[in-house]
């Protein structure tokens, strides 16, 4: 994996620690699970996009960029990361979001934090319902709207596409996993699986292209948290195939690597239930880490499920993925408090 010949801008704080969750695996039982800290990379309290941003925003400098254009959610990480990002490179910064019914509002969170540096903040209303094809490409022609505006009064504009998930920013991903098991043989922690809360698929596939690249034999099971198993897989096979060639390098048949559980999904992507507000509440009182209401909690509510289901052997090393967000935990205070509060009165 020749990874080193792709231009990249050193954003994050690397590497991440790898920590062990001592107490966590006493209270639970099961497998040996450790815990990636990606909340940990910098750039406005941190998350999984440093990574790809890194090779995104070489990528905007070659190509002589000024003002990066991405989307998301209102509360979209990605979004806040590409914001510290470009103010970290001298870049500007326009934030295409998209309001969601399953998300609190108001200035907070990763809203507050955009507006704190600066972003040109644009909310747009794309058709609601299901299909997020549709809801993508229409993100997608708001932001081309906005990048044609630019290059009219003289700006070169680089669009980043929702969540960074694409082939170059799945090349950070692949990184993380050299990272990684340079990490577990200093300790002499043989990894078997990784776990993490898979999105628009970035980060699964980098990480799936780090680990059949370097023939490591670790299973990454990504927890989606917002699609069903088959469009995921399906985005996962084409962003690997594109970082593939990047790479220049044969990869095997991808297909029958891709592990995406949905089962964790419903009720939608961002709606908190009382389950994922209990795993956020176990890992802060075992381990003082923080997790995320939308994403990391829900990854972690699903492995513990799978954990109790006997999906992981007891010889198993897993290595979860913390891959930020922890900004959402504010908006969502007055969900979390009620939810924790209602499980303490069932329990007396
Ligand atoms: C974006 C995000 C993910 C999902 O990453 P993808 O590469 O889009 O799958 C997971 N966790 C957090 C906290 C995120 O912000």
């Amino acid at each position: 994996m020749q990874l080193s010949k792709i231009p990249r801008v050193r954003l994050a704080s690397l590497p991440t620690p790898l920590e062990e969750m001592p107490n966590f695996c006493k209270k639970l039982g099961g497998p040996h699970v450790l815990i990636k800290r990606d909340d940990n990379t910098g750039l406005a309290f941190g998350g999984n996009k440093a990574r790809k941003l890194e090779f995104l925003i070489a990528d905007a400098r070659m190509k002589g960029a000024d003002t990066l254009i991405t989307t998301g959610a209102v509360q979209s990480n990605h979004a806040r990361m590409t914001v510290a990002a470009a103010r970290r490179v001298g870049m500007r910064a326009v934030l295409v979001l998209q309001e969601i019914e399953s998300e609190p509002g108001g200035c907070d969170g990763n809203l507050l934090l955009d507006f704190l540096m600066g972003a040109d903040i644009r909310l747009v209303n794309p058709p609601s319902g299901k299909d997020p094809k549709a809801r993508s490409q229409a993100m997608q022609k708001a932001m081309e709207g906005v990048a044609s505006e630019l290059r009219d009064s003289g700006h070169v504009p680089y669009i980043i596409p929702s969540g960074g998930s694409n082939p170059t920013g799945a090349l950070g991903y692949a990184n993380a996993v050299l990272e990684l098991i340079a990490q577990a043989n200093e300790v002499g922690v043989g990894v078997t699986h990784i776990v993490h809360a898979s999105g628009g698929g970035g980060t699964q596939s980098g990480l799936l292209l780090g680990a059949l690249a370097l023939n490591t034999g670790i299973k990454v099971v990504g927890i989606s948290v917002s699609s069903d198993r088959n469009y995921l897989s399906e985005r996962i096979t084409n962003i690997i195939q594109g970082s593939g060639r990047l790479l220049g390098i044969d990869l095997p048949p991808i297909g029958d690597n891709i592990t995406v559980i949905d089962d964790y999904v419903p009720p939608g992507y961002g709606y908190l239930t009382s389950e994922v507000a209990d795993a956020i509440r176990f890992v802060a009182e075992t381990e003082g880490i923080l997790l995320d209401p939308v994403y990391t909690g829900k990854a972690m509510y699903g492995m513990m499920d799978m954990i109790k289901n006997g999906y992981f052997a007891e010889d198993d090393t897993i290595v979860f993925f913390h891959t930020g967000g922890t900004p959402a935990l504010f908006p969502y205070r007055g969900q979390l408090k009620l939810l924790l509060d209602e499980a303490r009165k069932a329990h007396e």
